[in-house]
């Protein structure tokens, strides 16, 4: 699977000065242009004023972007009229020509990098490095999942039976899929729904998060461009009472490809569910997470730190992946939160267009407000262990929160996923490792784990009992890479299968077998 017939892209090294020179000015040339978004259907559409809407920069709200024109719920219904057209045609193309296009899809993604990693600063706030990691992943996603179709859906496989008759089980599209995404893989997880659902053999109604429109639209332009049919992938900008309950509730969606909050996502089942006379939905949902890292008395404080610093504020702890409650046992914990505290002092809050940047901004004014109420709430209690400065000459004009760390009594204190770089530290006893387990397993989310411990025998052990679909042992808990590190969780945190992973594909497939008496 991760064989001679596919290398993951190998980016850009920030590092070197004769590859981030070149990338520096080639983003320069993007930096001010101004970008006009808009519904990408099977039709054209005309603008509407009242649907045109403006998009400015996080890290600096008087900073332009353009404007998204969003779709209208005729036009999200014209859409589906397409889409269930074209579905027969683009399931019988065979699945080598699919394949071509998602890899010229790639291609031009890497050749297109410095614009999209232009975009996923200007309308994300992503740091150069979280831009260039993004840009790979989509990239690798694109080429994994040509590798996998053609692996799974070129030929039947020919199934053993009596003589005197053939049997053939063959894989197909399902039909009509949407695929509803985050804003903060832009261009990689909506790459990686969009990619999948079509090269299976569905097409897709794209509907991207509304914060980050503008990168949608560059990148399916850029899919188009690559020879995808345009009644095959279509792009729905737009909010989600509108486009979203259009997708959710017409009965020729088979099925929704989500990544998002859990809340959104019971939402999105619910109103699957709720459809008559429409097919069994399919829902694969990637969701929200409350990650927690166990770290006992034979870890090295420093790699603990390291570790968690990259976990829990990385893209400014907006990742589903991110660490958000780590344990540690009492005789390490004093020393772990002193280095936490003075590496907590050293990290740059700042313009996500700085290499010198560790933390940019949070996505909008929603997030900042309840990311900071949260920290107000938890400060009012007393709790704050270490705070980073927020310099206000440079964040003034932008939505940015400081890494905070906080001690609570457990995974239980919290009420829901805190989607940004707040950090809840809790400190246990050993003997009460059973119990720590218990409480994490029990509050129902199962995304990703991490263990830091030398001891082997009790990273095993701790692996084995937490229900969480990813676990790292002795390193960061974010990052996965397609096909090495399948990601996706369980309970509260998904359905699988897992994004970049052997099986996601066939959750998109349906089979056929086929007898024949011969
Ligand atoms: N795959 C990403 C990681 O491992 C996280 C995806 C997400 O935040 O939805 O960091």
């Amino acid at each position: 699977i991760f064989g001679p017939k596919r290398r993951n892209s190998r980016g850009v090294n920030l590092n070197i000065r004769s590859q981030y020179q070149p990338l520096m000015d080639a983003m320069a040339r993007h930096m001010d242009k101004r970008y006009e978004a808009r519904p990408l259907l099977a039709f054209e559409v005309a603008t509407d004023p009242s649907l045109v809407h403006e998009v400015t920069s996080p890290y600096d709200r008087r900073q332009a972007v353009g404007s998204v024109l969003w779709t209208s719920k005729a036009q999200a219904e014209q859409a589906v009229d397409a889409a269930w057209a074209a579905f027969p045609r683009w399931d019988a193309t065979p699945v080598a020509e699919r394949a071509a296009i998602l890899r010229r899809f790639g291609d031009l993604m890497e050749a297109h990098m410095a614009e999209l990693m232009t975009l996923c600063s200007r309308e994300g706030g992503k740091l150069l490095t979280d831009g260039v990691d993004e840009i790979k992943e989509a990239v690798d996603f694109c080429r994994y999942y040509a590798m996998r179709a053609e692996e799974l859906f070129a030929e039947p496989t020919r199934l053993p039976g009596p003589t005197g008759e053939s049997n053939d089980l063959m894989m197909g599209g399902k039909g009509v899929f949407a695929a509803i995404s985050p804003w903060n893989f832009p261009v990689a997880i909506f790459c990686g729904q969009v990619v999948a659902t079509a090269v299976a053999g569905n097409t897709v109604l794209a509907k991207p998060a509304e914060q980050t429109s503008i990168i949608a639209h560059r990148v399916i332009e850029l899919l188009h461009e690559a020879g995808m049919p345009r009644d095959v992938v279509q792009l729905l900008p737009g909010d989600g009472p509108t486009v979203g309950s259009v997708l959710t509730r017409d009965p020729r969606i088979t099925g929704v490809v989500f990544t998002g909050g859990t809340d959104t996502a019971q939402i999105i089942n619910r109103a699957l569910a709720g459809r008559e006379h429409a097919p069994l939905p399919t829902l694969v949902a990637e969701t929200g997470g409350m990650n927690a890292m166990i770290v006992d008395s034979t870890a090295l404080p420093e790699q603990v730190v390291a570790d968690v610093i990259q976990s829990a504020f990385q893209s400014a702890g907006q990742r589903c992946s991110a660490l958000r409650v780590l344990y540690l046992q009492d005789d390490v914990a004093d020393r772990v939160i002193e280095i936490l505290e003075g590496a907590m002092a050293e990290l740059h809050i700042g313009d996500p267009r700085d290499l010198g940047t560790d933390v940019g901004p949070v996505i909008d004014e929603d997030a900042r407000k309840n990311l900071q109420a949260h920290i107000d709430r938890l400060k009012g209690e007393g709790r704050l262990l270490a705070e980073t400065r927020l310099d206000a000459a440079h964040t003034a004009n932008g939505t940015f929160i400081a890494p905070t760390a906080f001690q609570i009594e457990g995974i239980d204190a919290l009420e829901r996923e805190q989607f940004g770089p707040i950090l809840h530290i809790v400190r246990y006893h050993a003997s009460d490792i059973d119990k720590v387990i218990a409480s994490i397993n029990g509050r129902g989310y199962g995304l990703t784990f991490g263990v830091h411990s030398r001891n082997e025998s009790f990273a095993d052990e701790i692996a084995k009992k937490v229900r969480v679909g990813n676990v790292y042992v002795n390193r960061n808990i974010i990052g996965a890479v397609v096909g090495v590190q399948p990601f996706g969780g369980q309970g509260l945190s998904g359905t699988g299968p897992k994004a970049g992973g052997p099986n996601y594909l066939l959750r998109f497939a349906t089979e056929k077998t086929v007898t024949v008496n011969t």
